[in-house]
């Protein structure tokens, strides 16, 4: 018998009582038996396929603290599993070796999503992020889990430096959002109007529809008139149009037929269909013309707000994921120390800060421990050389 087989008997022994004669006896059963118990645990396997990769990291976790205590590795435990067959596990092993496949799988799954991600540019900026932290994290638990929650896997992984590349390719990533919101928010603001900009809906009304013109133009008094004018005759709607006060050689002249004042036809045209409220209106005396088109806020108005919306979408959701980073890189590099928290983000916060600084965009993240980064976004002048000006 090999060295290695007879460790797994000496292995299986050790498990007494735990294991029935049946159990023992698979090591000896056909193959086709074992495939046909193989598709049996896959089965089961299969119910557990769709839960959410934390809970099977929690599991997982749970189980190699287990193996801690009884002084066995994960590595061992598996050759063990395979040893025995799938006929009449110990639960516990059963339990186990589900949690195995499915983190396994679950890796493997999501490192095909962040392949995919990291070069298709029909995916939202942040989902691409997100499967590439995600996958940073199966990764780093299965790493964990499979080395039995070792020191020197951590150190190892401290120091792979295709890992570090991967964490600041996603912090760049998020760093250049962050930035691009702020940069853009900064600029909607000095576009979004300080009123809300109605826009009349339905369609223009037809001038012609409320009076007629006057043709020839109502005769004006020319030659050095004008200095003779009153107040009164200024104010004269058969002389001058109300709206402009320009004389009607200017412009035609228009009759409404409701209240026979004459208007500029061209204003008249511009203010029954301008926004104003009383637009409907003779914008001499007030009668009411017609009724009041119906308003809403304007097109241009609804695209900024819907921009804004979408940058505070953006920017809540970029720092979640550097949030998810900074604790990711506080697990890896910084052994989860309280201390440590926030460290990785610090960085990034400070090239946030220096852009904004550079470009003069009046916004900067401050030290705040009240806050879940450590970091609160504030609007602040720069003063020269990039200092905060609160
Ligand atoms: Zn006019
Ligand atoms: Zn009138």
């Amino acid at each position: 018998m090999s060295t290695l087989r007879s460790s797994l008997f000496e292995a299986i022994n050790r498990l007494q009582p735990e294991l029935s004669p049946s159990a023992q006896a698979q090591l000896t059963i056909p193959m086709g038996v074992v495939q046909q118990r193989r598709q049996a645990f896959e089965d089961r396997i299969r119910q557990h396929r769709h839960e959410p990769n934390y809970i099977l990291i929690e599991r997982a976790l749970r189980n190699t603290d287990e193996l801690i205590r009884q002084d066995r590795t994960y590595a061992d435990q598996l050759r063990l599993a395979e040893a025995i067959g799938l006929r009449s596990l110990p639960p516990y092993l059963r339990d186990f070796l589900r949690d195995h496949d499915n983190l396994h799988r679950a890796t493997v799954r999501s490192r095909l999503f962040a392949d995919t991600a990291a070069t298709n540019t029909a995916i939202d900026i942040f989902a691409r992020v997100e499967v590439r932290i995600i996958h940073l994290r199966n990764v780093y638990s299965l790493n964990i889990i499979r080395e039995t929650r070792s020191q020197a896997e951590r150190i190892r992984m401290r120091k792979d430096p295709a890992l570090m590349k991967e964490m600041h390719d996603c912090t760049d990533v998020l760093v250049d959002e962050i930035y691009r919101v702020l940069h853009r928010y900064e600029q909607l603001q000095a576009l979004l109007p300080e009123e809300t900009e109605l826009e009349n809906v339905g369609p223009d009304h037809n001038v012609n529809d409320f009076g007629s013109d006057i043709s020839p133009a109502p005769s004006y008094t020319t030659t050095l008139a004008g200095l003779f004018e009153t107040e009164d005759d200024k104010l004269d709607h058969t002389q001058r149009c109300c709206i402009c006060l320009d004389p009607y050689t200017d412009h035609p002249a228009f009759k409404l037929s409701l209240c026979n004042h004459v208007i500029g036809k061209t204003c008249l045209v511009t203010w029954l269909n301008g926004t104003a409220r009383n637009a409907n209106c003779c914008p001499f005396c007030r009668a009411e013309l017609c009724t009041r088109r119906a308003r809403q806020v304007s097109s241009r108005t609804i695209a900024l707000q819907t921009e804004e919306e979408e940058l505070n979408t953006c920017f809540a959701r970029a720092l979640g994921l550097m949030h998810g980073l900074d604790h990711l890189a506080n697990q890896i590099y910084g052994d989860d120390a309280e201390a440590t928290r926030g460290a990785w983000t610090g960085d990034a916060v400070v090239e946030i800060n220096r852009r904004c600084f550079e470009n003069g965009v009046n916004f900067g993240f401050t030290k705040d421990v009240r806050q879940s980064l450590g970091w609160r976004l504030r609007r602040i002048e720069w003063a020269r050389g990039g200092v905060l000006v609160a």
